[in-house]
């Protein structure tokens, strides 16, 4: 449903990705570790080509982008298929958690308003902030922000929702909310590219681990196999260093 192939970028002389090749199969979680400064989120914004590979093609369901080929109106058609849930959260200031999540619908989807806010609150019931429809994002807590990310991106449909590191901007004790949500998500079959470091998460929810590398793939497979009995070194190195 989802395939890269030969994804390869890089900044300036840096090559941060060398020809990533992954499949990704309708309704799987799939989790991508790695050190830090290993291309993780470069890869992860290959796909909607908020960076621009270098070389390479992307595959969701049966739309392919090639970086070489295809022009703005392909990525744009790619990218609608997309929805991306940041670190930083990235919401609007000035809207509330409702037109937060109503703005995608109503000037990406071109939604009715009153369409786009049925949809947005019921995926703010999902979340968990059905209580908080009217607030700003200032008045909310880290955790709560991000779960607003989250039915932003759900809200939109998409085929796959890309999830940079979701956790990893929050105080500790507000990270288990957040994965409970995507957990819960999760269940309900959304297929997903996860980048994170919470290691109990991607064994528990994913169906698929990737471990990354100076910018290749070095390891994938189930999480059993991959966390139990990684069969690269430098896998197990990793694994060593972060657990
Ligand atoms: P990770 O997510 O695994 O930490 P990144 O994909 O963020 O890794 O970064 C990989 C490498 O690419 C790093 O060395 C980083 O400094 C570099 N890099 C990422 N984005 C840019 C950019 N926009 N311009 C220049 N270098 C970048």
């Amino acid at each position: 449903m989802i395939k890269l192939t030969g994804i390869s970028k890089s900044f300036g002389k840096q090559e941060v990705l060398k020809g990533i090749d992954l499949t990704v199969h309708k309704g799987e979680v799939v989790v991508i570790l790695g050190p830090s400064g290993s291309g993780k989120t470069t890869l992860l914004r290959c796909i909607n080509f908020l960076e621009k590979p270098n070389a390479g093609e992307v595959t969701i369901g049966d739309f392919t982008v090639d970086c070489k080929r295809s022009g703005r109106k392909e990525i744009h058609t790619l990218r609608k298929k997309t929805a991306m849930v940041f670190q930083q959260y990235n919401l609007f200031k000035h809207k509330t958690v409702l037109e937060n999540v109503m703005e995608g619908l109503v000037v990406a989807q071109k939604l009715p308003k009153d369409e786009a806010r049925a949809r947005s609150a019921e995926v703010l019931l999902k979340v968990g902030l059905s209580g908080k429809l009217d607030a700003y994002p200032s008045q909310l807590s880290g955790g709560q922000q991000q779960r607003v990310g989250i039915a932003r991106a759900l809200a939109l449909n998409p085929e796959v929702i890309l999830f940079d590191e979701p956790t990893s901007a929050l105080d500790p004790e507000l990270v288990g909310e957040v994965l409970a949500v995507i957990r819960k998500i999760a269940k309900e079959g959304i297929t997903m590219i996860v980048v994170t470091h919470e290691m109990g998460f991607a064994r528990e929810v994913s169906n698929h681990v990737v471990f990354m590398d100076g910018g290749a793939i070095v390891e994938e497979g189930p999480p059993g196999e991959l966390f139990n009995a990684p069969k690269e070194e430098r896998t197990r190195q990793f694994l060593k260093r972060i657990t």
